[in-house]
Order: structure tokens, then sequence, then C-alpha cells
């Protein structure tokens, strides 16, 4: 069931979307070559009990995982692109590193995601982090009153293939409230004029994510982590969104203009 929020709701999510936001922004600060993923989930960990807040991935059982989630994080790093387990690893130079988030505050839950390359970036490295952002920033400006589902997926597909990057349609954005996954699915790639209309207090995760060379992955050992088929190294971008009259709210915006992707920020 699709859920609207009043506007007074909305103004009661906007915590949520800022701590999640300023976790976002530490990690992307302190993440680099020599860190352990166990550290930054400890760092997101360590926050979420100062601010009270409560995470939405430490008990999150579902069907198909074998056991509670464990951490706080999804860390996904190289070929690793989706729900990455926090494991005892090194960050190395050169890693390619999505780190996903959410959490609950007030009862309110905001759910966004980056990527970014320590160390020395590879140029397609950057180059699949530039277009998996642009493909996010078009995907928040379809989310205005009256367009459709299908014109945000087809805004993002349209970005991916133009940068030469298959989509995955296995896995997409999705309802943010109370929980953190409601309705209505949001893919990374379908055609306009299709799907829910959009209205005012629709509150969206919108996740583009891709791989360099395939839409085709696999569950690793762990029963979590995502992994491309063939090895190639994916990203993963996501800001929660309000529907409102005066256009797309992102909930989740880092105001930090310090971010280590530099010009290659864009839906930011
Ligand atoms: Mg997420």
């Amino acid at each position: 069931m699709i859920e609207l929020r009043t506007p007074t709701q909305i103004e009661q999510m906007r915590p949520a979307g800022r701590f999640v936001a300023d976790v976002i922004t530490r990690l992307s600060e302190v993440a680099d070559v020599g860190m352990n993923l166990l550290e930054l989930d400890a760092i997101a960990h360590r926050m979420i009990r100062e601010r009270g807040a409560e995470s939405c991935y430490i008990d999150y059982h579902p069907s198909f995982g074998a056991s509670p989630f464990g951490k706080v994080l999804c860390t996904s790093v190289n070929d690793a692109v989706l729900h990455g387990l926090p494991h005892d690893y090194v960050l190395a130079d050169g890693d390619l590193l999505s780190v996903d988030f959410a959490a609950s505050v007030d009862g309110w839950v905001s759910d966004s995601a980056f990527s970014m390359v320590v160390g020395t970036p590879r140029p397609e490295d950057l180059h699949l982090i530039e277009v998996t952002d642009r493909a996010l920033a078009a995907g928040i400006a379809a989310t205005t009153v009256g367009n459709r589902i299908g014109d945000i997926s087809a805004a993002i597909g349209e970005v991916a293939r133009a940068g030469g990057l298959k989509v995955n349609l296995q896995f997409g954005g999705h309802g943010v409230g109370r929980t953190m996954h409601g309705d209505p699915h949001v893919p990374n790639d379908g055609r306009p004029g299709r799907g829910f209309k959009l209205k005012p207090g629709l509150v969206i995760a919108i996740e583009p994510w891709f791989v360099h060379t395939t839409d085709e992955i696999y569950t690793d050992a762990d029963g979590w982590t995502i992994r491309s088929a063939d090895g190639a190294r994916g990203a993963h971008m996501e800001h929660t969104v309000a529907v409102t009259e005066d256009g797309p709210l992102v909930l989740t915006a880092r105001d930090d203009a310090r971010d280590r992707r530099g010009e290659q920020v864009a839906g930011a």
C-alpha cells in the first residue's frame, strides 16, 4: 500500500534525513586507504547511539537473509555493489567503496547511499560514479507532482544507457516512512508515463546502482553481499526524496560541499 504523508509529517521526517546525511558525510570524510570496514560500521554505530537513533539494519532479517544483518551499514567494495556486510577488510589504494545507511529518528526513516574511491582512482571508476550520480540527479528531477514512477525510472535508465551501462531491475528504490521499505517499488529503468502518479506526500528512496559491464549479480556466501557476476565494479547512489507542491525535497541532502568525489558530484 502506498502511503502519503502530510506536510507536518514531512517536517517530522527532516531530522532523520539530516542525521543520515550527517553520518554519510562523516563516513565519506574518514573512509580512506588503511581503514577497516568494521571501523566504519563502529563510527556509524556510535553516531546512532549519540543521536538516540535506531538502526534499520542491525535487526533486519528478511526471508532471504540467513540471520539478522547485525551491522548498521552496508559496505560494498569493488565487485560488491549492494548490501555489503561489513567484515574484517582493510581498504586498499584504488578501492571503490559504496556505503548504504538507513536509520530511524523520532519514528521516521531516511535512507541514503554513496560511492567513492579511496586513494588513487581508476578513470573508469570515476566515470561509473559520475554516471550513477547523474542518474540519481535525473531521477530526483523527475520526482514532481503529476509525473509517474515510470518517469523517474525512465530518467534514471536513460542516463545509464547513455553512459554505456546496463540496468538490473531486481533491486531499486522504494517507499520510505515508518519503516525502511514500503511501496512503491522504483525501478532503475522503465517507461515514461507508467505507474503510480506522484502526489504530494509521497516519500521514496531513489537509488540507482550500476556495474561497469553487466547487469547480472549473485549473492556472496555471507548471505547478504550482492556482487557482479563477472567481477566488474559497481557504484550506488541514493537519496530519500519527498514529493511536494514545490518540487522534490531531498531529505538526505548533504550540505557539506567537501566531497571526495570533487566535481563529479551532481545529485548530492
Ligand atoms: Mg539504502
